[in-house]
Order: C-alpha cells, then sequence, then structure tokens
C-alpha cells in the first residue's frame, strides 16, 4: 500500500469501532451525517495527494518504504525539503480554508518527529526505540491517518493525579502482561477521533511528580481496539444547505472524549512507560514542537490570511475601503498576516541540522512566535469582521434559497453594497457569520487559543528555554560595561 486515496481512507474506517453520539452506538461512521462531512474533507486531502498538480509536493518516492509517502513523513535532510514540507502543509490547509486544524499532516508530522528521535526512546530500552521508529514506517506506509489524546479530564488541578478521588479516571497502566500493558482510564480532547484510523495517546503538560508514573506513558492503537470507546461532543454541522454555512457544513471536525476499558497495547506499540523523568523530558528532547509547529503555523498562515482577504472584501463591498480608519484595520489585519507566515520562513532560514540525528529542524524561536500569538491574533481578526460586518450579520436571510423566491427584489435592495450586488453581500456576510456567530465559530475561536496548549504556561516556556537570552544579556552587559 502506498499513498491512499479518498475512497481508500473512507472504506476503511468501517472497521467495528466504538463510537458514541448522543448515547448512541453509530455503526458506520462514514455516513452518520455529524461525521460525514469532515470525512468527506478529510478523503478530499487524501485525493488531492493523486492530482497532477500537488502531487510532488504532497508526496515523495521513499524507496526504502517500498514506494511514495506522504511528504509529511519525510524527515527533513535538506533546506529543499524543509520548504516542500511547508508547501505540501499549505496546499493542505488551502483546501479548507485552514479550518481542518488536524489534517493528517499535524500527526503524521508529529509521529515523525517522535521516531526522529529513536535514541530519546531508546534510552528507556532499544526495543522502545526500534517500536516508535517501525510504528512511524507502518504509518508512512499505509498513509493512515492519526488523532491524539494528551490531557487528562480536568478533575481536581490541585491534586495530582494519583490523589485524585478516583485515581483510576485519567489513564494510566493497571497491568503489564506476557503481550503488552494494559490500560484504562479517560484522554482527552481527541479531535477527528470518530473517523481517525489510530490514536497516538501521550501525556501533557510534561509536569508529572513522583507518584504519578502509572500515568506517563505513550503509546498508539487502531480506533477499533476493543475497549477503547469515543464519547463525542454536539456537532456543529448545520441542517441547512452549504451556501449557507460555507464553512461549518464542510469542516466541522468533531472532538471527543476517549475511555479506555483495560485496554490491551501490545509492546510493539508501548514507546514509553510508567517513566516520568523521561516524560517530563520528552515534549522538548524530541524536538517534536520544531516539527509540529512548523505545520501548524504554516496552516494559521492560511487561515488568517483567509480572514484578511474577507476583510479587505467586505471592506470594499460597503464602501468604506478608503477611508483611513479601515485602511488601519484592514494594515493591522496585514501585519498579523505577516508575523505569522514569517514565522515558517525565518524558521527555516535559521534551521540547523541536530548532530544526532542529521535532520534539519527548522529555528524553534521563530515557530513559538506563532504558537504563542495565534491564540491572540486569531480573535482579533474576529472582532475586526465583527466591527466591519456590523448589524449587516443579522440582516441575513434564513437561506440563500430566498433570492429566488417572491421577496427577491427586497432582499437585493436591502443587502446590496459599493460594489457588489445583495446576493453576493449576502454569501459574503454569511461566510462572516460562520466564523463569528455560529457554533463553528466559537469552536474555532476555542481552537486556536488551545491547540498549542494553555498560553500562559506556553509563553512562560518560551522564557525559560529562550536560546538567544545569554546572546542579548551578554551584549547588554557589555554595553553597561563601556562607559
Ligand atoms: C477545539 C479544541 C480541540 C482540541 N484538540 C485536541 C486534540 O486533538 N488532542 C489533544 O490532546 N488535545 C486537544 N485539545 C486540548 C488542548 O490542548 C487543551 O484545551 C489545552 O491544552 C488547554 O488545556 P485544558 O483544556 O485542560 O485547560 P486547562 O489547563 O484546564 O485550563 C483552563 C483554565 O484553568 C487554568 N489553569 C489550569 N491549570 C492551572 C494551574 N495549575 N494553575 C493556575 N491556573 C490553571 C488555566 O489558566 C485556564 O484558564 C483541544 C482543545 C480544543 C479547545
Amino acid at each position: 500500500m502506498a499513498v491512499r486515496t479518498g475512497k481508500q481512507f473512507v472504506d476503511g474506517l468501517r472497521d467495528g469501532r466504538e463510537v458514541w453520539y448522543g448515547g448512541r452506538r453509530i455503526d458506520d461512521v462514514t455516513t452518520f451525517p455529524p461525521f460525514a462531512a469532515a470525512v468527506r474533507s478529510m478523503a478530499m486531502l487524501y485525493d488531492l495527494q493523486h492530482s497532477i498538480e500537488h502531487r510532488d509536493v504532497l508526496t515523495v518516492e521513499a524507496p526504502e518504504l517500498g514506494g511514495r509517502i506522504a511528504r509529511a513523513f519525510e524527515m527533513p535532510r535538506t533546506p529543499v525539503q524543509l520548504r516542500l514540507k511547508r508547501q505540501a502543509y499549505s496546499v493542505w490547509a488551502e483546501a479548507s480554508c485552514g479550518m481542518l486544524g488536524r489534517s493528517p499532516d499535524f500527526m503524521n508530522v508529529m509521529l515523525t518527529a517522535l521516531a526522529a528521535k529513536q535514541s530519546f526512546f531508546t534510552e528507556l530500552a532499544p526495543e522502545r526505540g526500534e517500536a516508535v521508529v517501525a510504528y512511524q514506517r507502518h504509518v508512512a506506509r499505509h498513509d493512515l491517518f492519526l488523532t491524539h489524546a494528551l490531557l487528562d479530564p480536568q478533575l481536581d488541578k490541585g491534586r495530582l493525579r494519583h490523589q485524585q478521588r478516583d485515581p483510576g479516571t485519567p489513564l494510566r497502566v493497571v497491568d503489564r502482561t506476557r503481550d503488552g500493558l494494559i490500560v484504562h482510564g479517560i484522554k482527552r480532547i481527541a479531535t477527528a477521533a470518530p473517523y481517525a484510523d489510530e490514536i497516538l495517546v501521550w501525556p501533557f503538560p510534561p509536569t508529572f511528580q513522583p507518584g504519578e508514573d502509572a500515568y506517563a506513558n505513550v503509546f498508539a492503537i487502531p480506533m477499533a481496539t476493543r475497549g477503547l470507546k469515543t464519547i463525542c461532543r454536539p456537532s456543529f454541522v448545520p441542517d441547512r444547505a452549504t451556501v449557507d454555512h460555507p464553512l461549518s457544513a464542510r469542516f466541522d471536525e468533531m472532538d471527543a472524549t476517549v475511555v479506555f476499558d483495560h485496554v490491551l497495547v501490545p509492546w510493539d506499540r508501548v514507546f514509553l512507560h510508567e517513566n516520568i523523568a523521561l516524560l517530563n523530558r520528552m515534549y522538548r528532547d524530541t524536538r517534536m514542537r520544531e516539527l509540529t509547529a512548523h505545520q501548524t503555523n504554516a496552516r494559521l498562515e492560511v487561515k488568517l490570511g483567509f480572514l484578511y482577504a474577507i476583510l479587505v472584501r467586505l471592506a470594499e463591498a460597503m464602501g468604506v475601503d478608503k477611508r483611513p480608519e479601515i485602511v488601519e484595520l484592514l494594515g493591522e489585519a496585514a501585519v498579523r498576516v505577516e508575523v505569522i507566515r514569517n514565522t515558517t520562513r525565518a524558521a527555516e532560514e535559521q534551521a540547523q541540522v541536530d548532530a544526532d540525528n542529521g535532520i534539519l529542524y527548522p529555528d524553534l524561536y521563530a515557530l513559538q512566535v506563532g504558537r504563542a500569538l495565534g491564540p491572540v491574533y486569531y480573535p482579533e481578526l474576529l472582532a475586526m469582521l465583527k466591527r466591519l460586518g456590523g448589524g449587516g450579520l443579522v440582516q441575513l436571510p434564513v437561506s440563500m434559497a430566498e433570492f429566488d423566491s417572491p421577496i427577491a427584489g427586497d432582499l437585493e435592495r436591502s443587502l446590496s453594497g459599493a460594489t457588489i450586488s445583495g446576493r453576493d453581500k449576502a454569501r459574503l456576510l454569511k461566510l462572516v457569520w460562520d466564523l463569528v456567530g455560529t457554533e463553528f465559530g466559537a469552536r474555532h475561536e476555542l481552537y486556536e487559543m488551545n491547540y498549542a496548549g494553555e498560553r500562559s504556561a506556553l509563553v512562560a516556556g518560551i522564557q525559560r528555554e529562550y536560546g538567544r537570552r545569554a546572546y542579548y544579556v551578554d551584549y547588554l552587559d557589555r554595553f553597561l560595561q563601556s562607559y
């Protein structure tokens, strides 16, 4: 098997997995309306890998794996490979206006980062290092789609895991057998879990304390594993047509809680277990952030660019695009797009080869700018959309079909703009409403604020790890001594 088509992806999901929605077990996740649109969108991404226009960017020849693989699985060793990886991320992000935060490339590159640091997992035992490399090759060869679940249930943040009222609620190892680990408990929030092929589990944040060893595990299993249950949030897919909800009708990724009921994880799928010292170093020492943030920032650039373009068209439609305060507003939006755009390029420019594995890593500090500012910029751009849209956002017809009804003339007159018909302005404003007013839009704001982890911890981490600190502080000290 090599690079999959959309159909192959969809066919692979009819595997008896246990997915629950609204208290009901779902037989076929591919046709169930709350998931069907997202499944179709993911399938569209897989099909793009075969398009003549994008094939050479989205996929790459990997003779050691017996054929072509998706670009995200490639371990970058040259600047060209790094740039092509970013271009591949952008092509997929553009296919969904940046709305699919957990497109397959995100997890594929995360897994690739782990496999690139085999030496880290070998510290526990050679078999663990071999397992993670073999698994990455398996996923690449079969072009699988992974979800991931890092967090424990929110419970009581004032207590350690083993001190919770029920220490069995967070996921932990409850037994070890000849065949593997037996794990039991709950993880969240696994976006795309109902229609992913497999799940990668590792705990976050990396702040484990003595006594929590049973909870410090990294492993991967198929979603159809016995004892693994997926419980979904309400769907944000609207009942009405795509033209009325151009984003939520297509790109609502499901978020889920995953429950493990005495699940067997075979040893060849165990990458790290019951070791808090290693677990606490994993996030940093596997350098997964460098490779994943390269993908997430490329996607965010597409999404912010999309919002910027909507702002431009909206300002034109309303005839305010030349007003100084609106030009300034658009300039503020453009600045935000450029900052995020340049995180990936600056990271590539300052990339360095790691002597441990020969991988060319994009610069962490440049990429962290995107992870720290995305949660600020995205809500800011939403606020700009609301400011520009004003009351027009609640003046929309129930359905675009009303433009073909007896009231079409009234709608045209009430909605037409400076450079735009009433029908086209309604289309534009409906797109804006999908971003700022719907449940889908609210979820996306929450996503951008949280996908890289809780922001204050992230930003404090930047200061703690800031490798250019000495350079700047030494410069200051030399200056202070110079007079
Ligand atoms: C839409 C969406 C999709 C997601 N998808 C995924 C996914 O696919 N896979 C995945 O694993 N995760 C996913 N996440 C989870 C995401 O990583 C977390 O939401 C994020 O890390 C924040 O963690 P939390 O939700 O536990 O919030 P918390 O950490 O509980 O934070 C909530 C509040 O509590 C405060 N707080 C928490 N701890 C402390 C403390 N010790 N001291 C003081 N204040 C504290 C915080 O400041 C914050 O204000 C997703 C989240 C969202 C919203």
